[in-house]
């Protein structure tokens, strides 16, 4: 069972819940009109909204511990960004009416920490592109101890139980501490946590892969391959975000590949894109590593240098994925 006295873990359940929520209302209030005009804006404001008050709260809980966020208030200081910065406010104000312009931006910026011995890392909203078509996305917070995922938390408001999705649900929080297991509840408070396993399944023909919608983060024609010369023969369940991982360890689907973009050879993973999902499917049952086997490397700073790309699955289909990987070289 999760101790849910831990102060920590107290403390990420409800900075993720609180910021969920505020995301939330960032969306219902910004993204059906933005999304005619193809205008960012709403992933934007609710981008830094998020990131400020995750801070702000980890300012008064843990005043020592430094955060890794993804967002710097640079972009939102200039003049051509003034009325973005003023949406930020008054969202935030919300549930911290002290929030002024220049509060925020200090808020935000004590995200810019460098990683350390004990540090936080948080992807405000992970699944831009799902929040502005309105399906999924995430809240993404873990800590790091030493090198070590210790907790991770996904607030996933379009996800039910983890697994099924429901856009305009009740959401759900997804929690995993190490040695206590993955958990989900209700992302709006009522009822109890449920523990989270990965499926059984061990045959790569019964496998249910979990893929990006965006083409350029992954190899969509390798993809393909793998997925022919490993006999899958369910269709693949597309989403964005991290939710892909909550659904993993839900056992709504069985591997995970993020394999290298021919167009971004070279790209790394960004901590705060894996810490919190990676723990979730490790408690859950299921192993995590790049697509060479190797466990993933928090220790190298803000990006997982010495990884290359991530392979995700539910235990027993690890080893013939990575076999399929090397085969095609991938
Ligand atoms: P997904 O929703 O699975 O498509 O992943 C979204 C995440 O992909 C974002 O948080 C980005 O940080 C990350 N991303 C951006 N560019 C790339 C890339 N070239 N390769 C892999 N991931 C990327
Ligand atoms: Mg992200």
């Amino acid at each position: 069972m999760l101790d849910l006295k831990s102060p920590e873990l107290k403390f990420a359940l409800e900075a993720v819940r609180q910021a969920s929520r505020l995301v939330q209302t960032v969306q219902a209030e910004m993204v059906s009109s933005a999304l005619t005009k193809g205008d960012k804006s709403p992933v934007t404001v609710a981008d830094f909204a998020a990131q400020a008050l995750v801070a702000k709260l980890m300012i008064d809980a843990f005043p020592a511990d430094p955060l890794v966020g993804e967002e710097d208030s640079a972009a939102l200081q200039t003049p051509e960004e003034a009325e973005t910065l003023a949406r930020v406010t008054q969202f935030v104000a919300g549930p911290l009416p002290e929030a002024t312009r220049d509060r925020v931006c200090t808020w935000i910026d004590h995200g810019n920490a460098a990683p350390a011995a004990r540090f936080w890392t948080l992807d405000p909203i992970d699944g831009t592109k799902g929040f502005l078509r309105g399906q999924q996305y995430v809240v993404a917070l873990a800590l790091l101890l030493d090198g070590q995922v210790e907790i991770g938390v996904l607030g996933c408001p379009n996800l039910v139980d983890g697994s099924i999705q429901q856009i305009g649900g009740p959401g759900s929080l997804v929690a995993a501490v190490r040695g206590q297991g993955t958990w989900v509840t209700s992302l709006d408070g009522a009822g109890d946590f449920t523990q989270l396993h990965v499926s059984g399944r061990d045959n790569p023909a019964d496998a249910r892969l979990l893929r990006s919608y965006e083409a350029g983060h992954t190899n969509v024609s390798q993809l393909d391959i793998l997925g022919e010369n490993m006999g899958v023969a369910a269709e693949p369940v597309r989403l964005d975000s991290q939710a892909k991982y909550a659904i993993l360890a839900a056992g709504g689907g069985d591997l995970l590949f993020r394999l290298i973009s021919p167009k971004m050879p070279d790209y790394r993973e960004k901590i705060w894109d894996q810490a919190a999902g990676s723990l979730v499917v490790q408690e859950a049952g299921g192993t995590v590593t790049d697509l060479d086997g190797k466990p993933l490397d928090f220790t190298a700073g803000a990006m997982l240098t010495n990884n290359r790309g991530v392979l995700a699955s539910n235990g027993p289909l690890h080893a013939p994925a990575l076999q399929a990987i090397k085969q095609l070289g991938a």
